[in-house]
């Protein structure tokens, strides 16, 4: 076996980038680490600006061939694409859960067969759907088409937390439209995307049409996002980074999109079906919290306020920590040693300033590691750090309101707007807070459903722009309007 494969739960993976079709090693490797044990899994190979140029010309050179090709030849291949994923999940899942300490089952059963939907969706949509019946300009007699025309190469850029998913999700639509891509998976969970690159491999999209460069976002990230030969950037992150990226795509004038990070609020009135309301909330510690969408500001009403605590307490209670490959986990570790330490920060500082734990509060004694209890915090001051950053772990706090203008104003009173999710029994003030929250995404009664169709992103500092269904294909398209005379 080649000294560059690692073999991750029983999976073969090649540790090198993707290039041109061809696996393309570097001159040093980092170390990729699982969160579950704090274990050595893969020594990955570091790419830096030598194999971003690379990459990038060599999906520049696979562009036009692949721009040409109809648009069902194409949905043809990304269909294989997703066979390939689904024929594969399993192993997916199994890389996936060591690499970045995600829930194995939630990888068979949801994860994974959303990553094939992301190519399968997005082939159906361009075969199907793209496109407008030719319009009139009126009282002229002139035809005006209007056109969705691949842009050229899209770089993306991916965070760990669901590395597979938020790439495919990407990729998906960019390469439906015709483009081709340079991917830069997340240096704290790379696995994946090197599985990607086989499954491609297999099901015919040819050489050059998907690459992948390994590395750090200092050395392999920064060099992509400031390449002049780049058309499309799609990056998922946070907000600093975002930041940084802005910068070294301005001189390029490189259109972006961006989906970053989030303090959800979850309002429950005191009309809401409780049983509901405690499930949602309890939700919100999947993934130990590592989720973007995660509700972290529970925002309750006063008359309800204790009994909903108290039952989200019990709940969260129960829930088991430990092994993500335990099917009977609920809540594993977080990602990394560095980011235990972050999220600890929070709550530490949280707790000196005043609020108070009901659950947790602290790393799981007994399991050591990384695993972090899930925490419930209240009594934090309107103007916490804990209350108005994005802490990416198990951890939310609750506050209480009494009127349906101060749960808003609560609700919006964030620089983030991703998403909000209301508990209420009442069909007019669902409509009526719907409208008033600031958010890209908001759930009545529900959390976490969308089609791939409806359009997603974030408001304020959660984001740039939408993608699904037309508004992806609004991003990764030259729109062309060609008017005929009569
Ligand atoms: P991050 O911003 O630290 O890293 C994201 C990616 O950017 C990684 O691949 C990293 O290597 C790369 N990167 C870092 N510095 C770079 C630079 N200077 N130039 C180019 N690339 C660089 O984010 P993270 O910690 O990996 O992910 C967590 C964040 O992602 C959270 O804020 C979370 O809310 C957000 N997120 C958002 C969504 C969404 O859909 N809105 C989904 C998942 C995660």
């Amino acid at each position: 076996m080649s000294e560059h494969i690692a073999v991750v739960a029983g999976v073969e993976v090649d540790t090198r980038h993707w290039i041109g079709g061809q696996r393309v090693a570097s001159a040093t490797t980092f170390t990729d680490v699982s969160p579950i044990d704090e274990q050595p899994v893969a020594e990955i190979h570091a790419g830096t600006a030598t194999e971003v140029d690379a990459a990038v010309a060599a999906a520049r050179a696979a562009f036009p061939a692949w721009a040409a090709l109809s648009v069902k030849e194409r949905s043809e291949i990304l269909r294989a694409v997703a066979d390939g994923i689904e024929a594969r999940v399993e192993d997916l899942a199994q890389v996936e859960t060591r690499d970045n300490g995600s829930l194995l089952r939630s990888h068979r059963r949801g994860v994974m067969p959303r990553v094939a939907m992301n190519f399968r969706a997005f082939a159906d949509f361009a075969e199907h759907q793209l496109g407008h019946p030719d319009m009139e300009v009126p009282g002229r007699g002139h035809r005006e088409r209007i056109t969705y025309d691949p842009a050229g190469v899209v770089a993306i850029i991916t965070p760990w937390n669901a590395p597979l998913m938020l790439a495919s999700w990407r990729i998906g639509p960019a390469l439906a439209a015709g483009n081709t891509v340079v991917l830069k998976p997340p240096e704290w969970a790379p696995l994946t995307a090197s599985l990607l690159a086989d499954i491609m491999h297999e099901a015919g999209v040819p050489a050059g049409v998907f690459n992948v460069v390994q590395g750090t976002g200092l050395d392999a990230g920064a060099p992509l996002t400031a390449h002049p030969d780049i058309n499309r950037l799609a990056f998922t992150g946070s907000v600093p980074t975002a930041g940084v990226i802005s910068k070294a795509a301005a001189a390029n004038i490189v259109p972006l999109s961006y989906e970053l990070g989030g303090k959800s609020p979850l309002l429950v009135f005191e009309d809401a079906d409780l049983d509901l309301a405690v499930d949602l909330a309890v939700e919100q510690f999947d993934n130990a919290g590592q989720v973007c969408l995660k509700a972290a500001r529970m925002i309750v009403h006063s008359s309800i306020a204790d009994e909903f605590t108290e039952r989200v307490v019990a709940q969260a209670r129960t829930l088991v920590q430990g092994d993500p490959r335990d099917e009977a986990t609920d809540v594993s570790a977080l990602v990394s040693r560095r980011h235990f330490e972050q999220i600890a920060g929070y709550v530490e500082r949280a707790l000196a300033d005043g609020a108070r734990p009901l659950l947790g509060g602290g790393p799981d004694t007994e399991l050591g590691g990384l695993y972090f209890r899930p925490t419930i915090l209240v009594d934090a001051a309107p103007d916490a750090e804990i209350m108005t950053e994005e802490v990416f772990g198990p951890v939310v706090t609750i506050e209480t309101f009494e009127t349906e203008e101060e749960a808003v104003a609560k609700a919006n009173d964030t620089r983030f707007g991703l998403a909000a999710t209301l508990a209420t029994g009442d069909p007019d003030r669902a409509e009526r807070v719907s409208q008033q929250l600031r958010a890209g995404t908001v759930w009545v009664n529900c959390f976490f459903v969308r089609d791939l169709n409806a359009p997603f992103g974030g408001s304020g500092r959660s984001g740039i722009g939408r993608e699904g269904g037309i508004w992806s294909f609004d991003f990764y398209t030259d729109i062309k309007n060609s008017v005929f005379a009569p």
